[in-house]
């Protein structure tokens, strides 16, 4: 009689691939799933009754900025709560390594008490295994920091060595097994580069399977241009592409998504690997020092990447040293210090530089056509400053789309939504054996109840795990057990293969 791990019975299995769900025991030895189907007969050191839950591969969070936050919050509950059993970090530019640009970056979104040193993205990698991470963590590699670390904060093309060294710290991520290269478009520095800068180091990649991700350099009125601008660096370079956080930002540009998911599917049309990834809010979230620096509240400029946004809808999320200004708006900070808006929320971000804020801009017409459309992944951009007033996003994404969008609203079915979380993600990113219910695969797994699984953060209390996700496996090992973290830290660092 068949002996096992673990044994979860009679769960109804969403197995990543967006088919039909099916009933079944699912068995776990080590790592990977051994046996699925009718095991009555076997028994297990662990048993779990599925009776009534939903069991599907752990989601993939496509789109983190949980670089430092994997060394500093190993445990990562604000995820495995949410049911994410993988990470892909290094988004919008901001990577991991070199170190100290990497500190100057990834420091800005989330203030890095304690980073150890490393050399290069193998050595963050390294830093990382050492650090056991509850989940599994695939890397890219961020131009921003790239760029800052070779040629600083200038304003221009760079030089021929200036590229090379971009080009070998690049190189040396690919070789570390770096998922692939993001940007960021609208940042400090990523915005000074050209199209040619970015194909030129795109190039790198091909042929490796690895992709470019990019934060377009507009998603507000230039949008349809920006959308085609990483196009053509997927095009021109040969490398698969991932439009992040596809959005149509400011009121202004509201329904440009229709065009933008065209020229998507007309890409693909031409065979090109280009997607997207979407966290399920009408609001989203950076540093203030970026709203400021696209021309917010400024009526003697054109509004920049992000929009035109009011004063009433940017709301400052995280002030390290100045609480009493997190949850405020401008409009009401601009009241109570006296100021214009722009002069108030430079008055903040000089007070508090990393501050952090978040921005109502999108419609939620957008929103729904974006996650309706086959293209997309999900990917939660949160920004790990647990102790401020982050974006709910940071720890209810995943259970947002299933409570609220699949179950509540019918914007997309339950496995069809399983899928953009977990099998389609695991296939975009290269991540082998995971993103599937299947023998042999990765036990990465969530079991939670589609009846109540609802996301319960809010923006005025954004701290709230959400509800319904009742257990979770990484690598065969359970990190949450009935909505509870256990003490298991079983992650592994996700390498590009081949
Ligand atoms: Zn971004």
């Amino acid at each position: 009689m068949a002996r096992y791990d673990v044994l979860i019975r009679g769960a109804t299995v969403y197995d990543g691939s967006g088919g039909v769900p099916f009933e079944a025991d699912v068995a776990i030895d080590g790592e990977r799933i051994a046996a699925i189907g009718s095991l009555d007969g076997a028994s297990a050191a662990l048993e779990v009754d599925g009776s009534s839950h939903a069991l599907a591969p752990g989601f993939i969070d496509v789109h983190t900025h949980d670089d430092f936050a994997c060394l500093q919050h190993p445990d990562m509950a604000f995820k495995t709560r949410g049911g994410v059993t993988t990470c892909i970090v290094g988004n919008c530019g901001f990577g991991a390594a070199p170190h100290a640009a990497a500190l100057e970056m990834i420091g800005a979104l989330a203030p890095a008490a304690a980073v150890p040193d490393y050399a290069g993205h193998a050595g963050y990698l390294a830093a990382l295994e050492a650090a056991r991470p509850a989940l599994n963590v695939g890397m890219l590699a961020g131009h921003g920091t790239l760029r800052l670390a070779a040629m600083g904060r200038a304003a221009r093309a760079p030089e021929a060595a200036e590229l090379r060294a971009m080009e070998d710290a690049l190189d040396e991520a690919l070789e570390a097994g770096a998922l692939g290269l993001s940007s960021g478009l609208i940042y400090e520095p990523g915005r000074y580069a050209a199209t040619e800068e970015l194909i030129a180091l795109a190039r790198r990649m091909r042929g490796t399977g690895a992709l470019y991700a990019s934060h377009l350099r507009d998603e507000a009125a230039g949008l349809v241009d920006a959308v085609g601008e990483a196009i053509a660096i997927g095009e021109a370079a040969g490398v698969p592409v991932q439009i992040s956080h596809h959005k149509a930002a400011g009121r202004d540009n509201w329904g440009r998504v229709a065009e933008t998911l065209r020229l998507i599917e007309s890409a693909q049309a031409r065979g090109l690997a280009v997607h997207a990834d979407q966290y399920p809010y009408t609001a989203g979230s950076t540093l203030l020092r970026a709203v400021l620096d696209n021309g917010a509240f400024r009526d003697d400029v054109a509004p920049g990447g992000i929009g035109r946004v009011t004063p009433d809808d940017v709301v400052v999320a995280a002030a390290p040293g100045q609480a009493g200004w997190e949850g405020q708006s401008i409009a009401a900070l601009a009241g109570l210090l006296g100021l214009a808006p722009r002069a108030a929320a430079e008055h903040v971000v000089a007070h508090a530089p990393g501050a952090t804020a978040i921005i109502h801009m999108m419609s939620e017409d957008d929103v729904q056509a974006v996650l309706r459309h086959p293209s997309t992944m999900i990917g939660s951009d949160g920004i790990p400053t647990l102790d401020g007033r982050p974006h709910p996003r940071l720890y209810n994404t995943f259970a947002r789309v299933l409570g609220h969008y699949v179950r509540d609203l019918g914007v997309l079915p339950l496995a069809e939504a399983v899928h953009r979380m977990t099998g389609f993600a695991a296939a975009k990113f290269g991540l082998v054996d995971r993103g599937t219910v299947r023998a042999g695969a990765f036990a990465d797994l969530v079991l939670f109840d589609p009846a109540t699984v609802i996301d319960r953060g809010t923006f005025e209390a954004p701290n709230r795990y959400p509800a319904g996700i009742v257990d979770v496996f990484v690598n065969g090992a359970r990190v949450v057990a009935g909505g509870v973290p256990t003490a298991a830290r079983p992650g592994r660092v996700l390498r590009r293969a081949g």
